[in-house]
């Protein structure tokens, strides 16, 4: 008989989105009436800029006639992408990354699974708590979690960094000197924190002495608002010791279009071995490409139009943190993010446990948060609020906020 991937059985069950949903769904069928908003999820919802649209008619046409028909794409994505993603974000801001150094993928979930392909079962993990959970079950699929112990709450594989108002969400440094993959996420879903240079600079240097390799996610960069680092490169020897993922989900609605990509640059080197050239034998294998229609698609974020449009989106959405931020201030709320991540992360007033805060304002107030406890035990007493939302469930859930108690009202018709 052959066997199965152990790894899978030790995964922790997905418990929190389905476990919203379980709760949501039972408040709708005793309540049919109400009308919930809903800023747990952190999909987008305005639709796809007008540029990113106008080339993807101008590719479907062109897939349809004989002579500009195209198979099988490059697997790293065409060279007309690459480029304009070296040039614009990294070039254009003083980043020395060439085109033959981007690889673009259906997304940056798909890239932060599938890096571990490169590294051995037994490379120690360090992930921050909390943290998107996709880097910790990625690397229990992969065996180097091993078996979760529960009498201390961790994996032994894995270490985890705490987030929490003492270090501004930003891990501290460790004191030890072992070589790991380190990810690192800003700015950061779930808590909307951001790292500011002279931490990441101490983060690379960690990195270089100890021969540790930080996958940075940078699925949120677009989302920045001040003086802040946007890539890791723009510190000096990251291009060493760093893997940068981003993806065009957040910043250009392409959630469902599914397009993203990961910098590896070629000074990325263990014991001689090329991690990009590792990475390229891995996707040639593994990974047939994105469709030509979307990265055309993607290609127009980087037009003049183009750029307008998706800084228009990100505007909007900035708007909408700084509203929840305000309006969850003004009520008495302790409010972290929403200022360079479309994201806002609060605590629970009086020490109430996550789900039992959900529950509250699920019940009394009408509105879905996603409870913090969900990405890990440093999330517990906080819940995380999206952005993402129209500016009418955005408004409505301030002013269901400011309410002192009650009912939701089944008035304002919102459904979102
Ligand atoms: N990384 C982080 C931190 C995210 O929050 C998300 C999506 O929520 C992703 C990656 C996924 O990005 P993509 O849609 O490109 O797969």
């Amino acid at each position: 008989m052959i066997k199965v991937n152990s790894g899978f059985s030790r995964l922790k069950s997905n418990y929190l989105f389905a476990e919203i949903a379980r709760r949501v769904g039972e408040y709708k069928n005793t309540h049919p009436d109400d009308a919930l908003v809903d800023l747990g999820i952190g999909d987008v919802t305005l639709p796809l800029p007008s540029a990113v649209v106008d080339a993807m008619h101008h590719a479907t046409a062109e897939m349809g006639r004989k002579e500009s028909f195209r198979g099988y794409g490059p697997y790293y994505g065409y060279n007309f992408l690459r480029e304009a993603i070296a040039e614009n974000d990294y070039r254009g801001r003083g980043i020395e990354v060439g085109a033959d150094e981007v690889f673009v993928s259906d997304g940056c979930k798909s890239d932060c699974g599938s890096i571990g392909d490169l590294f051995s079962e037994d490379t120690r993990v360090a992930v921050c708590d909390p943290v998107y959970p996709v880097y910790i079950d990625a690397n229990v699929m992969d065996g180097r979690s091993g078996v979760f112990d529960d009498s201390k709450g961790k994996w032994p594989g894995i270490d985890t960094l705490y987030c929490g108002p003492e270090n501004d969400f930003v891990p501290d440094v460790p004191s030890g000197d072992e070589a790991c993959l380190i990810y690192l996420c800003f700015p950061n879903n779930p808590t909307g924190a951001s790292i500011n240079k002279a931490q990441l600079t101490a983060w690379v240097d960690y990195a270089l002495q100890t021969g540790s390799i930080i996958l940075f996610d940078s699925a949120y960069e677009a989302f920045i608002t001040e003086e802040l680092p946007h890539s890791i490169f723009e510190i000096e020897g990251a291009k060493k010791c760093a893997i940068e993922m981003r993806s065009f989900s957040k910043t250009a609605g392409f959630t469902g279009m599914r397009c993203g990509y990961t910098v590896i640059c070629k000074e990325l080197m263990v014991d001689g071995i090329s991690i990009r050239d590792m990475w390229i034998r891995r996707q040639a294998t593994k990974f047939n490409g994105v469709s030509y229609i979307t990265q055309r698609g993607a290609e127009a974020i980087y037009s003049t139009e183009g750029k307008g449009q998706v800084r228009a989106n990100i505007d909007f959405y900035m708007r909408n943190a700084a509203r929840l931020r305000e309006g969850l201030i003004a009520v008495g709320y302790e409010v972290f993010g929403g200022v360079n991540a479309p994201y806002v992360w609060v605590k629970t007033p009086s020490g109430e446990d996550s789900w039992a805060y959900f529950d509250y304002l699920l019940n009394e107030k009408g509105i879905v948060v996603t409870p913090g406890s969900g990405f890990g035990d440093a999330g517990e007493g906080f819940f995380r609020m999206t952005a993402f939302g129209s500016e009418e469930s955005t408004l409505e859930a301030i002013r269901r906020l400011s309410e002192k108690c009650g009912h939701v009202s089944s008035s304002s018709g919102l459904t979102t």
